[in-house]
């Protein structure tokens, strides 16, 4: 089963969830498909294994085939291609200029070219990493794009390529609601949605709902820092006949946990019991 938490705000407590929650289950992968700002690995302090490079396809322009006509130019949509007409009266050289990174890989302006002079190179953007806690229990992937780079999703669908069905997949989403948690949310079959009580919380918690109606994916709700706030979220929920799977009260203990990098199951007792009953109540759901 593969089971994806989002939210659709960052600070929810999203990846506290999805590190509690797979350290609280046996046989199970944790994808921290949040490449922007994977930290899923600071908690679980995992051996990494092995690296793998993730690139992308970028044109590279043959200037003895080239007559600057402009056609790539035009057709890129994300004008990562700019083009100088030569100018023999004005004694000015033809030349294509690629800004790198703006290009999204698609590869269409080697197929536009009348002169077949865009062939494709490649161009890392970003790592997998695959690791293992300690005591070899739980299977961790996650993804780092460079700083600076634009593109999270080919680096998400990267981790991605990694999920193995054998086992409980967890997948640790970006927040917000836009391409990259759409491609990490995609085929899941059910979706924790984090929120906390607050008028942001719900906000956000209502985006992404519609989204996942979208994508026909079923979904609960974990509130985290519950007490804080007001009744909103659980109003909504119960409007909308969602599930509030689980609360996570809003203690210094656990905030002093988390600011220690520690997952609070493996301190505080109840929460793997109370994970693994949520989980049974969800695949008891399918
Ligand atoms: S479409 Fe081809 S020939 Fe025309 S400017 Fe671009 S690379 Fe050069
Ligand atoms: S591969 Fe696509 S995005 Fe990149 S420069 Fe060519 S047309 Fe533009």
């Amino acid at each position: 089963m593969i089971i994806s938490v989002a939210s659709g705000k960052g600070g929810t407590g999203k990846t506290t969830v999805a590190v509690n929650l797979a350290l609280s289950l046996s046989n199970v992968q944790l994808l921290d498909c949040d490449v922007e700002e994977p930290n899923a690995h600071l908690f679980l302090k995992p051996k990494i294994e092995e690296e793998e490079p993730v690139y992308i396809k970028v044109p590279r322009i043959d200037k003895d085939r080239c007559d600057y006509c402009g056609e790539c130019a035009t057709f890129c949509q994300f004008n990562a291609l700019f083009v100088v007409r030569a100018d023999a009266e004005k004694d000015i050289e033809g030349n294509v200029l690629l800004f790198p990174e703006l290009c999204h890989g698609c590869g269409g302006c080697s197929l536009i070219c009348p002169r077949s002079a865009i062939t494709e190179e490649d161009r890392e953007i970003g790592v997998v990493k695959r690791a293992k806690t300690l005591d070899a229990h739980l299977d961790l992937l996650f993804g780092e794009l460079q700083i600076g780079e634009p593109m999270p999703v080919p680096v998400i669908k990267a981790v991605k390529s990694k999920l193995d069905t054998r086992k409980t997949v967890i997948i640790d989403c970006p927040p917000g609601t836009s391409c990259p948690v759409i491609h990490a949310v995609y085929g899941s079959d059910y979706c924790i949605l984090v929120t906390e009580p607050t008028p942001f919380g719900l906000h956000d918690l209502k985006r992404m709902v519609e989204v996942l109606k979208e994508l026909k994916i079923p979904c609960g709700v974990i509130i985290n820092r519950a007490g804080v706030g007001d009744e909103k979220v659980y109003e909504y929920c119960s409007e909308e006949r969602i599930e509030v799977l689980l609360e996570i009260p809003y203690t210094r203990r656990i905030a002093e946990l988390y600011s220690q990098g520690i997952p609070f199951v493996e301190r505080i007792e109840g929460w793997e019991l109370a994970f693994l009953e949520m989980v049974r109540k969800i695949k008891g759901a399918e």
